[in-house]
């Protein structure tokens, strides 16, 4: 039978990138999935790639939505917080708002999540956690990073915490550390550095040991392995998904 058959998922930020690309291959894993994302035109194209995506507006940072999406949707088998924000610079470039704004998305929305989810797995005894993290974490200084990786580092230890919390029963929480992956919003990121893209691109890419950027179906996959029963002793864990950039 299929991978995820019988499952319902919950992502968020469905709607681009890593989060789409989720969507669409625990679907046709057999999933249902709710694809969540604060981008409601990616989400209805989304929606029109697969019969068992549906979809809904969250924004993450929004803890009375979040409470009331799981309350009206839930229970899931599923979550996968992929939101995240990616603020640039040092710790001199990074005014109070960036740092708030930095946690509101990347942190804050994750622990409502959670928080709003996990009551229903543990009700039924079952349930897997996925927090998306980043190689730019507690695993590697990049420069030029500093709050993006002060949350990403957050993630781990709210993952890991979680998962010690809830070994015993059935509820399992696991974290997704990439390196650089060829998304829209690096390609956003791109642009806003202004000047020679081409450039800015083999900037990017010269820093990978592989010679190229990672896919988003390449996260995708090792997202649908921890949603699936085959990563069932699987808790508390960081997987590592960069090309060898970290080694
Ligand atoms: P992306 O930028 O391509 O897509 C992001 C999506 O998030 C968009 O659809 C946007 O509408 C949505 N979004 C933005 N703010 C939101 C909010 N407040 N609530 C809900 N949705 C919101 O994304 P991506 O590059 O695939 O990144 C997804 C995750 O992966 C992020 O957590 C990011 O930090 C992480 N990550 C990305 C890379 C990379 O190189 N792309 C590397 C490591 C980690």
């Amino acid at each position: 039978s299929e991978r995820l058959s019988g499952k319902k998922a919950l992502i968020t930020a469905a709607g681009a990138g890593i989060g789409r690309a989720t969507a669409l291959a625990f679907a046709h894993a057999g999933a249902q999935v709710l694809a969540t994302d604060i981008d409601e035109g990616a989400l209805a194209s989304l929606a029109a790639e697969h019969s068992a995506i549906a979809t809904q507006r969250l924004d993450v940072t929004r803890a009375d939505e979040t409470a009331a999406l799981v309350k009206a949707a839930g229970p899931f088998d599923v979550l996968f917080n992929c939101a995240g924000y990616v603020h640039a610079g040092t710790i001199l470039d990074t005014d109070d708002a960036s740092w708030q704004r930095s946690f509101s998305i990347n942190v804050d929305g994750m622990f409502h999540l959670c928080k709003a989810v996990l009551p229903g797995m543990l009700e039924r005894g079952k349930g897997s956690i996925i927090n998306m993290s980043s190689v730019a974490s507690s695993i590697k200084g990049v420069p030029n990073r500093f709050a993006y990786s002060v949350t990403k580092a957050a993630v781990i230890g709210l993952t890991r915490s979680i998962a010690a919390d809830y070994v015993a029963r059935g509820v399992r929480c696991n974290a997704i550390c990439p390196g650089t992956v060829k998304t829209p919003s690096l390609g956003e990121r791109v642009r806003a550095l202004g000047g020679d893209e081409t450039a800015h691109w083999q900037s990017f890419i010269a820093r990978q040991p592989m010679g190229r950027l990672g896919e988003p179906a390449e996260i995708a996959a090792l997202a649908l392995y921890l949603a699936s029963d085959e990563s069932a002793f699987t808790t508390g864990t960081t997987h590592v998904v960069d090309g060898g950039w970290s080694n």
